[in-house]
């Protein structure tokens, strides 16, 4: 897809620390970081949302999150937005990845 921020970080034109990386996705850090180690995992392919994204790949999405999350070591939160309305900015498959720490002054709205 032209112009699409994500694409771009996917293809490399965009430089982005790799922090972890399955056959479809990549995990880098946010560039605007909600808490600390905010980590986006993003689609290689060009998905809209999590509705244009096939359901087989959600194994090995829910692993990739595992094992960037393990990496923190500490809870976290898992956010999709999908759509306008949802919050969603960048129209191509992310899932947010927010380690929380005692206090660390983040709030979620659900
Ligand atoms: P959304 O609201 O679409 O779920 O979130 C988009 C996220 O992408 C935001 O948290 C924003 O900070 C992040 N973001 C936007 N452009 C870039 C970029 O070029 N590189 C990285 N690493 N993150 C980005
Ligand atoms: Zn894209």
């Amino acid at each position: 897809m032209e112009n699409c921020i994500f694409c771009k970080v996917v293809k490399g034109e965009i430089p982005s620390e790799k922090i972890g990386e399955s056959e479809n996705f990549i995990a880098i850090p946010d560039i605007n970081p909600k808490v600390k180690n905010h980590t986006l995992i993003i689609s290689k392919k060009h998905f809209v949302n999590i509705l244009d994204m096939p359901s087989v790949l959600g194994d090995e999405l829910i692993s990739l999150v595992k094992k960037v999350a393990l990496n923190f070591k500490s809870d976290f939160n898992v956010v999709v937005n999908n759509g306008k309305n949802a919050g969603q900015v960048v129209f191509h498959f992310h899932l947010h990845l927010l380690p929380r720490k005692k206090g660390d002054g983040f709030r979620m709205a659900v």
